[in-house]
């Protein structure tokens, strides 16, 4: 199929009344157009109209309909007859359940239609998509060669709270709060937004700026305005998608204009390319606080599971208790890693120094002290 026929089909499935008259309903735009889209691969591979979903129907049969419908795309996608909406896209669908939602939507907005699932769930593929301290210094260097500083602004920023990229461009860079405390005699100091706003999970969560050159950037930054104005979010996107795809082929992590499979690591770095910086930064907030799963997960997940399921490794579990500051390794490990955030700043605000340990004369002089003073 050309792109002009592509586009051409597009529109005249957009412009049947029904379809229309439901995307307008949702005021989500990119959730309406993504339903809408789904909605049409299962009309053009079974080659039936939107309306047959739904015209001369009562509105008890709708869902038997529906389940009808569903099990004839499936049928149809294993016997490879798909039809997507673009010519590029793969043949190979593994996952039912954006069909069943845009389906149980786009009948449900003319009748009532139970929520009950009736495809089974997908089997919740977990990307281990994470970088290495080493690899976040070659990302971040890389990201600030660009002329654009709101690239390594947002990617920074991004990493170090592992919001999603979109409640990022909502935010107006306000409601900071500065903390300050000395530990052992070293002034550590950090940052906290109380209370950032997910919009996708409707939720306000706390954030910890940590890195104190993320947090000397953030000093900097433009308070009170969004970093990227809406009418230019867009386009900005695409090009910034482009340069984080960039950085990650640099690192080998892969390789540019070449199409991975569904549910490979490679496919969420090209595909989801801000969503690694979410999943990445989450694993670094753990490495700095001993794996406190319930901890990291309170700060922007909505439960500890997945963070569990994708960053509880055997070899990252054994060694559970090294501290750069108060238990550093004898061999170098590949990553650093602290017992709490605090001793993490503390490291970081003394220079990357582990906790000075008392020598033996220190200790006998303290003993003595003690034995003194019961005497
Ligand atoms: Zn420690």
């Amino acid at each position: 199929m050309g792109k002009k026929r592509e586009s051409k089909r597009i529109k005249q499935f957009d412009d049947i009344e029904q379809v229309n008259q439901w995307y307008l309903a949702n005021t989500n735009e990119k959730q309406a157009r993504k339903h809408k889209r789904k909605l049409q691969i299962v009309c053009s591979t079974l080659k039936i109209s939107p309306e047959s979903l739904i015209q001369d129907i009562p509105p008890e049969q709708q869902i038997i309909k529906i389940k009808e419908i569903l099990a004839k795309f499936v049928r149809a996608v294993k016997e490879g007859k798909l039809v997507h909406t673009h010519n590029n896209k793969q043949k190979h669908i593994t996952d039912f359940n954006e069909y069943e939602t845009a389906l149980k939507l786009f009948c449900g907005h003319f009748h009532h239609v139970p929520v009950a699932k009736l495809m089974p769930s997908s089997e919740t593929r977990s990307y281990v998509v994470e970088m290495s301290d080493n690899e976040i210094t070659t990302f971040f260097a890389f990201l600030s060669t660009f002329k654009d500083d709101r690239y390594i602004q947002l990617a920074s920023l991004q990493h170090e709270i592992f919001c999603r990229f979109h409640a990022l461009l909502n935010w107006d860079v306000n409601g900071i709060e500065i903390g300050n405390d000395e530990i052992d005699g070293v002034k550590i100091e950090w940052a906290i937004i109380p209370k950032f706003y997910e919009p996708k999970q409707k939720k306000h969560f706390e954030k910890l700026i940590l890195n104190p050159h993320i947090l000397r950037m953030l000093k900097n930054m433009k308070k009170g305005e969004i970093i990227v104005p809406i009418d230019e979010q867009e386009e900005f996107s695409a090009k910034y998608h482009n340069a984080l795809r960039k950085a990650y082929a640099k690192l080998g992590f892969i390789e540019l204009r070449k199409k991975y499979a569904l549910g490979t690591d490679q496919w969420y770095w090209t595909n989801k390319p801000t969503h690694c910086l979410r999943k990445s930064g989450s694993a670094q907030a753990l490495r700095r606080c001993k794996y406190d799963y319930s901890l990291v997960a309170g700060m922007g997940w909505s439960d500890e599971k997945i963070l569990r399921n994708t960053y509880a490794q055997p070899k990252i579990m054994l060694n559970q208790n090294i501290c750069e500051y108060c238990n550093p390794s004898a061999v170098k490990q590949k990553n650093e890693r602290f017992c709490c955030f605090e001793h993490y700043l503390t490291y970081r605000h003394s220079g990357n120094k582990a906790k000075k340990q008392e020598t033996k004369e220190q200790l006998l002089e303290k003993l003595a002290k003690w034995t003194n003073n019961e005497l």
